[in-house]
């Protein structure tokens, strides 16, 4: 009895997964797994690994499958492309500034003619 359960839970953990695959690349086969409550990490949640969608990085790191839509990066890449998109912001405000100081430089300057 216990045994049919066990595979039950299997076949439907192997269908998630699938079905996870086809909406997240990213997914190693085989990865998905239910985390106990002793495990505590991900709270009871389904955990799967994935490998960093990062050009030439094969980093693989488990993440719950309800982060699958935020997360395609390793920890590292994360990492990164957080300060990227900080840095790019921050240059997108530095840009934006000096256009407005030199329209109103230019509709203030008296033109002499
Ligand atoms: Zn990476």
């Amino acid at each position: 009895m216990p045994n049919k359960v066990k595979s039950d839970s299997a076949k439907e953990l192997a269908a998630a997964e699938a079905a996870l695959c086809s909406k997240y690349p990213n997914i190693i086969l085989g990865s998905l797994r239910e985390v106990s409550a002793r495990e505590g990490k991900f709270h009871m949640k389904r955990s799967v690994q994935i490998e960093c969608a990062f050009s030439g990085c094969a980093t693989t790191r488990r993440i719950a499958t309800s982060d699958l839509a935020q997360v395609s990066l390793c920890e590292e890449h994360t990492r990164s492309a957080r300060l990227q998109r900080r840095r790019e912001a921050r240059a997108a405000r530095k840009t934006q500034q000096p256009k407005k100081v030199r329209k109103a430089k230019k509709a203030a300057a008296p033109v002499s003619a």
